[in-house]
């Protein structure tokens, strides 16, 4: 049972991490935050994530680049040049280790205006830190697995942001329905998405990138938005004004 909750914790907290503040902040500025927030939020993403800590400055970027170039050949994790899932993740960690090291030019437009520590980033990044978090881990999995095949589990906890990662842009560009004919092959694979906390809208986001909302009809669900409004309410945050397309 515990290793179960811990499992629904650390998926959701993880994707809370990557979608409100990775995504919707760092990556679209859909909202603004005091520096105190910020830092808070940055480290909550860094914690969450754990040993498969994504960078925000190479998300935005990267993610930036999947909205310019959606489905096509330059867009970073397109599911439409790719076999199978895993060849497309390596070809997206490629290119996000290449704008992490800055070996590779990135457009000036995509290259500012992100959440950057990088006293943080030092830590986060270091093996010696993703190794500790996998150790962690597998030490809380040793102490509360009641049988042998909950270990099957612990890999999901190493790489939980590849793992939604893969999910959302491999499913996101290939499987469910369209409510606007975007230039790209985005989907909305789910009416309520409750598995991937709204990320799964991909096609209602490529048509209005900078909605906070992903959810578009009456009969869609997206769980991040209600907490993206109690955090306005409570002055954690502001929304900026949606500007319509
Ligand atoms: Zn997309
Ligand atoms: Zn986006």
């Amino acid at each position: 049972m515990i290793i179960f909750l811990a499992l629904i914790i650390h998926w959701y907290f993880s994707l809370f991490g990557q979608t409100f503040f990775l995504h919707r902040y760092g990556a679209h500025k859909m909202f603004t935050m005091s520096k105190f927030w910020e830092k808070f939020f940055y480290i909550f993403a860094w914690v969450t994530q754990g040993s498969s800590y994504l960078n925000p400055r190479a998300y935005a970027i990267l993610h930036r680049m999947h909205h310019a170039y959606s489905d096509t050949e330059k867009d970073p994790h397109t599911p439409h040049f790719f076999k199978e899932v895993f060849t497309m993740m390596m070809h997206t960690k490629k290119i996000y280790n290449d704008v992490l090291n800055k070996r590779v030019v990135v457009d000036e437009k995509f290259d500012r205006d992100f959440p950057e520590y990088p006293a943080i980033d030092r830590i986060a990044d270091s093996w010696y830190t993703r190794i500790s978090f996998g150790v962690l881990y597998t030490v809380f999995y040793w102490q509360f697995a009641t049988h042998w095949w909950m270990f099957l589990f612990l890999p999901i906890h190493y790489l939980m942001g590849p793992i939604h990662g893969a999910i959302v842009n491999w499913a996101g560009h290939k499987y469910g329905y369209r409510n606007h004919n975007e230039g790209d092959k985005s989907k909305n694979t789910l009416f309520w998405d409750i598995l991937m906390m709204g990320e799964l809208f991909q096609n209602n986001h490529h048509h209005a990138g900078s909605k906070p909302n992903f959810a578009n009809k009456w009969f869609e669900f997206d769980p991040t938005y209600p907490v993206i409004l109690l955090f306005d309410k409570l002055h954690i945050i502001k929304l900026a004004k949606v500007r319509s397309k």
